[in-house]
């Protein structure tokens, strides 16, 4: 028997692949969504949209990392001791060692940092992974041929652009790429014939739904998101302090030290609070160059439609 197994984010591309798979009508279909606890509400509303206007159930899993993290604290309250670390730093990590149960600060506090466009653990340890564990393997284990549907597009990047449609991962899982040609266009059009609304956040400034925001956020989408989300700016600011106490380094911040133009990735040792997310926003509200507030966009109207994808009618 094979299983088609579809990997919902709430963004346009899975959503466009679920639509696919259900007028092809694959066999043994299951869509699943990986939570990573750090996404907007109306993308979890939109996944729940997505279930009851198409008729197919989405299953949700979350990584769990409170074993990590157990493990983290005994390590913490033995070897960083042996290795000299002050006591203020043990005492102040084993405050926060504990899990939250949202797996992306979870996973964070167990790394001890964010992860980063150079060391991108996130996807893997908060979509793949779960995926595989929790609703791949147990398929596999009864010797049953489990087909991967994947929502990547050759035209995203150059890695991307060397991808197979299908790739045998092995033990009877393959990768399934069937979108791999499709454009942008091709994407929303699927939408338009089967009825299906977009996620409402394309139609706010945001040019990628996933996490928000997610650590390849661009500067436009960062200054969006400000605007129109400062809780979620003000959410990520709070686990910037929380990680921060949960490592040995000290500061840890969700975007790179490097991504204002003029920081060193060494400067992120000086001063937390000076490459935080709030520093980045400020950034993000300068114009090319940096150093001058770019007013039009910023007080540009947040409540109106702003799509990049020119959905707004
Ligand atoms: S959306 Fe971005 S931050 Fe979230 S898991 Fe994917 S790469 Fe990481």
């Amino acid at each position: 028997m094979t299983h088609n197994v579809v990997s919902v984010s709430g963004g346009k591309d899975s959503t466009a692949l679920l639509l696919l798979a259900i007028v092809q009508e694959a066999p043994n279909l299951q869509a699943v969504f990986a939570d990573t606890g750090h996404e907007h509400q109306q993308t979890y509303d939109y996944v729940h949209y997505l279930a009851q206007a198409t008729g197919v159930p989405i299953r949700w899993v979350k990584a769990d990392f409170s074993e990590q993290i157990a493990r983290k604290r005994l390590y913490v309250d033995t070897k960083w001791r042996e290795q000299g670390v002050p006591d203020s730093i043990v005492e102040q990590a084993l405050a926060v060692l504990h899990p939250t149960g949202i797996p992306f600060l979870d996973l964070c506090l167990w790394k001890g940092r964010f992860p980063s466009t150079r060391a991108r653990f996130c996807s893997i340890e908060l979509k793949r992974n779960p995926l595989i564990e929790q609703v791949m393997m147990p398929l596999m284990d009864k010797d049953q041929l489990v087909l991967s549907w994947q929502g990547v597009r050759a035209d995203e990047s150059l890695a991307r652009r060397c991808l197979p449609e299908c790739d045998e991962v092995g033990g009877g899982l393959f990768n399934y790429r069937p979108i791999l040609r499709w454009n942008v266009s091709d994407v929303f059009n699927a939408h338009r014939v089967m009825g299906i609304e977009p996620n409402p956040l394309y139609l706010q400034g945001m040019g990628r739904v996933g996490c928000m925001p997610c650590i390849h956020a661009r500067k436009d989408e960062l200054l969006e998101i400000s605007k129109r989300f400062p809780e979620e700016v003000e959410r990520v600011s709070e686990w910037e302090r929380l990680v921060s106490k949960a490592s040995k380094r000290g500061p840890s911040t969700l975007f790179e030290a490097d991504t204002i133009p003029g920081n060193s990735c060494e400067m992120i040792s000086i001063n937390h609070d000076t490459h935080g997310i709030q520093s980045v926003i400020q950034w993000a509200m300068t114009s090319r160059g940096g150093r001058q507030f770019d007013l039009t966009r910023i007080f540009a109207d947040a409540s109106s439609c702003s799509s990049i994808y020119g959905l707004c009618e």
